[in-house]
């Protein structure tokens, strides 16, 4: 491959166009309300929530949203996790928002290792790590690889065995909720996420309760409409012209999540005789932004060294795990081989609406 083709970056958001977000500004003009759960907000709760319950089946889901993905995890943590507990697991492989999340919940995390396949958290790593903890965890912050299904079945099995309340951070994976429960599913509205609306986030629970108390946590602590803080919160709400936004996305949502579906599907053709795998069902089963191919070891370098000579963008989307960071390199852990072996060859590769059949032929031959 020449290297004079064009570079190709490695993902470029497509929101929508300030014409499809004009109706709904024209609303706001005319309420004069731009904040505090106004009417564009609380249709996007509700239209989001009517959206995800017939995907996955379930009657009486609710969807809170935040301010972004790392504060609805946030609050989400707060309502949840065991009041005189300290510890919360959650896997070191992951994007390093989850740990500020935790902290930021006041709990302390634990870093846990990941099943190879699928780059998750299981119930049986959660309950090795609680075997070396010397008091059970307050939560666990099971984390959603770059947009993979949760396995909502299996940790409400484990909640259900332990009593540890279970949260997830499933920030990528709001297309590919097949399963929504009590425990509540944080995801991201970043703009660079599937559902982007620039910055926001959303909990997703059919637990009305728990839904309440997270609306009453994403402002100051007020429960109803007493100007009375029941517990103590913070300002995690969005604007009107975010909600603006988040309903301009939803009109297309289903139109989007298909495009990506399709563009997953060429690449995974692209690569059908690559040495490389791609993230089991990434782009394919559930739709995603940020598609990562794991690379054998030992065409690592070389595979990175022909992405780079013909201009192709790559990124270690999760870097190479939590406890690499300098901010959460003294944090209690358990050992964590499969992370240390992994984390290093998962690649995202160029992905986004608008790539063409060509440059994913030339990521192919990169990594061929
Ligand atoms: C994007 C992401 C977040 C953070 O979401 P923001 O909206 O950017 O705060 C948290 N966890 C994971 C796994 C993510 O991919």
């Amino acid at each position: 491959m020449s290297g004079l083709a064009a570079p190709i970056v490695v993902l470029r958001p497509l929101l929508p166009t300030s014409a499809e977000v004009l109706p709904f500004l024209n609303r706001i003009d005319a309420t004069r309300i731009y904040s505090n759960y106004g009417p564009l907000c609380l249709e996007m709760q509700q239209g989001m929530a009517r959206w995800l319950g017939a995907k996955a089946g379930v009657e009486g889901v609710r969807v809170v949203t935040a301010s972004s993905g790392t504060t609805a995890i946030e609050i989400a943590l707060r309502a949840r996790a065991l009041p005189g507990r300290r510890f919360c697991l959650m896997p070191s492989f992951t994007f390093i928002a989850s740990a500020h999340a935790v902290c930021n919940a006041g709990l302390e995390p634990v870093l846990t290792d990941v099943e190879e396949g699928r780059f998750t958290l299981t119930p049986a790593l959660a309950e090795a790590a609680m075997a070396e903890l010397p008091e059970p965890p307050a939560a666990v912050l099971v984390v959603s690889a770059f947009g993979a299904p949760p396995d909502v079945a299996g940790w409400e099995a484990f909640e259900a065995k332990h009593g540890i309340p279970v949260v997830f951070d499933a920030a990528a994976a709001v297309t590919s909720l097949r399963r929504i429960g009590h425990q509540p599913l944080a995801v991201s509205l970043h703009a660079t996420k599937v559902f982007g609306i620039g910055e926001g986030g959303a909990v997703i629970t059919t637990d009305h309760a728990l839904a309440d108390r997270l609306v009453a946590n994403t402002g100051f602590g007020f429960a109803g409409t007493e100007r009375v803080s029941a517990e103590r919160a913070g300002n995690y709400r969005i604007s009107e012209y975010a909600a603006a936004v988040g309903l301009a996305v939803l009109a297309g949502i289903d139109a989007k999540e298909q495009r990506l579906l399709r563009l997953g599907q060429l690449y995974a053709e692209a690569l059908r005789n690559s040495p490389c795998r791609l993230q089991q069902g990434a782009g394919t089963e559930w739709a995603t932004m940020t598609l990562n191919v794991v690379i054998p070891r030992d065409r690592l370098e070389g595979s990175l060294a022909r992405l780079d000579a013909d201009g192709i963008q790559w990124r270690r989307w999760w870097g190479l795990g939590t406890h690499h960071h300098p901010a959460f390199r003294d944090l209690r852990r358990t050992a964590l081989p499969v992370t240390e072996e992994l984390a290093p060859r998962v690649i995202g590769l160029p992905f986004y609406e608008g790539l063409t059949e060509g440059e994913i032929a030339r990521v192919a031959e990169a990594l061929r």
